[in-house]
This record gives C-alpha cells, structure tokens and sequence, in this order.
C-alpha cells in the first residue's frame, strides 16, 4: 500500500471515529514511537465498534496499555492507530468468597493489587512497572516479575477473559472457574500474543490468600553449583513458601551499591554471586523461626558464605531496592537489555561463554543478574563509549549462546517488534507456521498490531 494510500485511509477512519465517539475521544499525540491519533474507548461496546470501522476500512492498529513493554510492542510500525484502554480502568468485582477479580483491561496493576489486598487477598503478580502497567497489557505480554517462582506468570492467574476479535466480535468468557476442561481453552489464544490477535477488554484473575509473613536475605555465594544446590535445598525445606530467588552477579550488585550510589552495600563487594531470597508463610513468629534456621543449615552444608536477615519492612524495602536498580546502568553508556531463559544446569556455561565473547570490547559493559528460580536471566551488554556500541554485533553474540545453549530468546518480555528477528532461535519452523496461520485466521486483514511478532509481508505471504 503506498503511503498516501495509508494516509487517506486513516483519515477516513478517524473521521468515522470521531462521528461515533466524540472529539474527546479522538486524540492526536506528538511522540513519535507511538501512533500519531489515539482513540479512547469507555466500553466493549465501543471497542467493538471501533475494530468494526477499523475492518471496514483496512486501518491497522495499535492497542496501547501502560505503554511499560519492554519489546516495543506498542510501537508504530506504519499508519497504525493507537487504541488506548486507559478509560477502561474499573475495577468491576472482587469476588472474596470465589477469590477472583474481574478487572476492566486498562486497570493499573498496583491498583487491582491494592484492591485485592483490602479483601486480604494477594494478585501474585508483581514488577517493577506496577504503578503503570495495565492488567490488560500484562495478560497480553503474560508478564512475569518477581513473584513467578511460586505462582506462575501472568498466564497461571487468567481465570476468564473477555476479547474483541478484528471484526468486531465480542468473545466473552469471564469464566471462575479453577477446573472447566469445555473443549479448547481459547483464553490462551490471547495470553502473550500481545495484541496481534484480538483486543482484550476485561480479564478474570485469580486471587490467593495474602501471606502474613514475608522473610527477606541477601545471601553471598562462593560457586555456582552452591547457587543451584542453595535453589533446591530453599524450594526443599521452604515447603513451597520460596516465592523469590533473585541473583547478582557481582558487576551488578557492585556497581548497584558502588560508592557515592544510592544504596548501602547490606553485605562486602568481592563475593562471586549475590542472593536475594523471600519466603511467604502464614504465620509470623514460626515463619521468621523457620527461616533464620534454614539459612543456618545451608551456612552449614556450605551452601552460602554469608547472610544478612531484613528485620523490618524498610530493611526489606532496602534489599529490593538494590535488585530493583536495574535503570542505574543506562547510565554507564548505551546498552541492551536483554532478557532470556537458560535451564540451570547449563547457565554457568553461558554466562561464561557471553563473557568470553564479550573480552575483546575494551570499554564493555556486561552486567549479568536474574529471576534465578524461574530460569530467566537478563543480561545487560553494551559500550561506556557510544561510538563502540554495535547493535547488531551484541544480539548476535547473545541470541546465538542463547541457541546454542537450547534457551528462550525471551523469558518474559515477549517479542514485540525487538525480537522478532530472533523467534526462529526458539520456535521452529512447523511452530511458526501455525501461530502464522492462528493470525491469518483471527485477522485475515492483519490490522491488529501489525508487524509484532511476525513482519507484515510474512503474514501476508502465507
Ligand atoms: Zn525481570
């Protein structure tokens, strides 16, 4: 389609939109990764209509939640439009006898959490994007974070769902129900396909009991088979209240509480690897007895060098906080975030093989730390020295370990447009197939969230 083609479209639609919706829904905006008109829905209703007006028109868009994504998912790749969720933010239920939730998809993440916590309840999802992220850009990313060692990611919380498919079909579901084995489990169509496949327009969560006790420790550890074996022994004795396992390796936590840096160091430099730990229980006197013993058993099996126990919420705070800096090394020049899965047993190698390859950059920047018991490590590489920086050259050196090591090349952040070149690492090619041929079927005219995940000429091809 030529540009001026796309253009005259887009008119034409936005026309359309605002006759339906108002002016007031029908916004213009200036940054120039997203799209240039966002339309602002307050119902189902309207967003079915609008995808009605969108697939009459061949227009293409862009569904846009807290814009938190961290694959570019809600860039524009064309003349897409943006469909913003953010009126649609209410939380509509929460259910304590069932404990579910059923939340509107523009619903800022802490803000169903905080809901769920006044009913005693817990939203196990938590990242550090809480106070932006919608609950609906969440399911469409099936987010991960802090918590998924012990309940799963986003994925595991989706009871029922509601979506507005490219024509304008309503497919509703807000199904309850912990078992409901009625043939094919559509929901999951829509979970992590992140917008390409329909809009989602309200969610069903489940909800579990909130813990009242929670025990925090930064832990220092000489190898790392003690890290693994550390994982097993915790996950063991912890009787499945392990709900953090976070590890640093020592460039991170190092530099995260350097000198003259925001953060105290809890614990000396010079250790091989840091461990952020938390466990979840029910009762707090018995929980913070269990844990400190369990610690001493590890230090006495040679499982950890060194321990230090938060004894308050603010000593706790304090501990996250210095795993939660990861924004501190934009500063130390450009640099990819990346973010991969590696099985346990073979992350020793790949960190040391993404190291190797990394030795020849004199001003390198390579910073290492990870969800350790969810297998999921990030990985920053880049340059202190701008001109050195080499785009190309380190997702080449990350996502072919990555290959080679049988890895994911996203653990939780999905593919959006960053990714896209990298899928066939992880997928192959009778998998691609089908979640190409899943989008043509769900979208023949492939207007929702074009370019993500799959090129646009890819799809159109089939
Ligand atoms: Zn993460």
């Amino acid at each position: 389609m030529s540009d001026s083609n796309a253009a005259a479209i887009q008119t034409r639609t936005v026309q359309a939109l605002r006759d339906l919706l108002g002016e007031n829904s029908v916004r213009e905006q200036a940054d120039p990764a997203l799209p240039d008109v966002i339309v602002k829905p307050r119902s189902t209703q309207e967003v079915s209509q609008i995808l009605q007006i969108c697939s009459a028109n061949g227009q293409a868009l862009v569904p846009l939640g807290g814009k938190t994504g961290l694959a570019n998912g809600h860039f524009q790749t064309g003349s897409e439009i943006g469909l913003s969720l953010e009126r649609m933010s209410a939380i509509e239920e929460v259910d304590a006898q069932n404990r579910t939730m059923t939340v509107q998809a523009g619903c800022i993440l802490q803000v169903a959490s905080e809901a769920a916590e006044r009913h005693e309840l817990l939203l196990p999802l938590d990242l550090g994007a809480r106070g932006s992220a919608t609950i609906g850009g969440n399911v469409a990313t099936n987010a991960g974070g802090n918590m998924v060692i012990r309940y799963g990611m986003t994925r595991e919380m989706v009871l029922g769902l509601e979506v507005v498919l490219a024509d304008g079909t309503v497919v509703s579901n807000l199904n309850k129900l912990l078992k409901n084995n009625t043939g094919y489990d559509l929901r999951q169509w829509f979970i992590g396909a992140e917008g390409t496949l329909g809009v989602i327009t309200r969610v069903v969560l489940r909800l579990r009991p909130r813990p009242q006790s929670q025990n925090t420790a930064l832990l220092a550890v000489d190898h790392f088979n003690e890290v693994a074996a550390l994982l097993r022994f915790m996950d063991r004795q912890s009787g499945g209240a392990l709900s953090a396992f976070e590890v640093m390796w020592p460039e991170f936590y190092e530099f995260v509480t350097r000198n003259g840096s925001l953060h105290r160091p809890p614990l000396p430099h010079g250790s091989a690897y840091y461990v952020l730990v938390e466990t979840q229980g029910s009762d707090p006197v018995a929980d913070a007895q269990k844990f400190e013993e369990m610690l001493a058993q590890a230090m006495e099996q040679g499982l950890l060098a060194d321990a230090v126990l938060s004894h308050s919420q603010a000593e706790r705070n304090a501990l996250w906080e210095i795993r939660d800096d990861v924004l501190s090394f934009y500063a130390l020049g450009p640099s990819i975030p990346f973010d991969v899965s590696i099985t346990i047993d073979r992350m020793e190698d790949f960190v040391r093989d993404v190291r190797a390859g990394m030795a020849p950059f004199e001003d390198k920047i390579c910073v290492v730390f990870g969800h350790l018991g969810d297998s999921n490590l990030h990985v920053h590489l880049g340059n202190t020295q701008a001109e050195n920086f080499d785009y190309a050259a380190l997702c080449e050196l990350l996502y072919s370990a990555v290959e080679r090591y049988g890895g994911s090349v996203s653990a939780e952040h999905g593919i959006g447009l960053g990714k896209r070149e990298q899928l066939h690492r992880s997928r192959s090619a009778a998998e691609l197939q089908l979640m190409m041929q899943l989008k043509k079927m769900l979208d023949p005219q492939n207007i929702l969230n074009p370019n993500k995940i799959f090129a646009a000429e890819k799809i159109a091809a089939l």
